[in-house]
């Protein structure tokens, strides 16, 4: 990073939230790529939350905050697409493991988490994404989705735009990949309460409950819908997202097909009744 401000500053400035709602921001002198992608130093300035047309006069403001970027790439904000945000307290373990015995680490890694280790996760998640010069994620969280409203309020204050997607599943992971529960590899703690997967209505009510308890204020953190992949979730659960998201008008985020072995078991005739039947609507 060229420009050494506080994260927050950076994102509020970068995604239309100026802090007072009246106050202009001036990026002096940093490398611009114009509209034939030839990169020119131009000035930036940023009134009410949104980039001002280029030569569209002096600020309307006094309160302008400048910024000198000489020598530096003005860019967009980053969109991350596809993140954990618990992963950030388990990030070694089960290192150089594929996929399906990893899951293992991030499902004990994400089992029982207290508010204030869920609340630290996303924040860490979020400094993270501010530092890289990213402003917008996607969340696709573990851990049960009841816990998740620390989630939604790291987010918030953290100045970043966030869709959360609690991740809900009802098959469990040895079933997921071929596997009877004693064919698993023993110490793995598969069996244990921690473990156990919640049936698909209680998933879904869990998830929509989350969405309905909050309102963003800023209006840049939403919570979605996040079916984990079509390997782990039944077809009732599958066909009650697809049913959900068309109801509530929400997006839907998934894993899909990740590794070879998902692969070499998905059926070609389609993975689910419920998921064919939503990705064919075009939802
Ligand atoms: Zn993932």
């Amino acid at each position: 990073m060229c420009v050494e401000r506080e994260p927050y500053q950076t994102a509020r400035a970068g995604t239309g939230q100026s802090g007072n709602g009246s106050r202009s921001l001036l990026i002096r002198g940093g490398l611009v790529a114009g509209a034939d992608g030839v990169l020119e130093t131009r000035d930036v300035r940023i009134v009410d939350g949104r980039i001002a047309p280029a030569g569209a006069g002096a600020l309307p403001h006094d309160d302008v905050e400048v910024i000198d970027a000489t020598g530096c790439l003005v860019l967009p904000g980053f969109v991350n697409m596809h993140s954990h945000s618990y992963g950030t307290l388990c990030r070694h373990d089960g290192a150089r493991l594929p996929l399906e015995p990893w899951m293992n680490y991030a499902l004990a890694g994400t089992a029982n988490r207290t508010p204030d280790e869920i609340l630290v996760a996303t924040q860490l998640q979020a400094i993270e994404a501010l530092r890289t010069g990213t402003t917008a994620v996607v969340d696709h969280i573990g851990g049960a989705v009841a816990g998740l409203a620390p989630v939604l309020g790291a987010y918030e204050d953290s100045g970043i735009r966030a869709a959360v997607a609690p991740m809900i599943g009802d098959i469990p992971l040895p079933d997921s990949v071929g596997l009877s529960a004693e064919d698993w590899p023993p110490g793995t703690g598969y069996g244990a309460p921690e473990f156990a997967q919640k049936p698909a209505a209680e998933l879904l009510d869990d998830t929509l409950a989350l969405r309905r308890s909050w309102t963003s204020p800023s209006g840049r953190v939403a919570v979605i819908l996040g079916p984990s992949a079509p390997q782990r979730c039944s077809t009732d659960l599958l066909a009650s997202v697809a049913e959900a998201a068309e109801r509530e008008d929400m997006l839907v985020h998934t894993h899909l097909l990740e590794t070879r072995l998902q692969a070499a078991l998905t059926p070609r005739s389609g993975v689910a009744p419920g998921w064919t039947s939503w990705t064919e609507r075009g939802s």
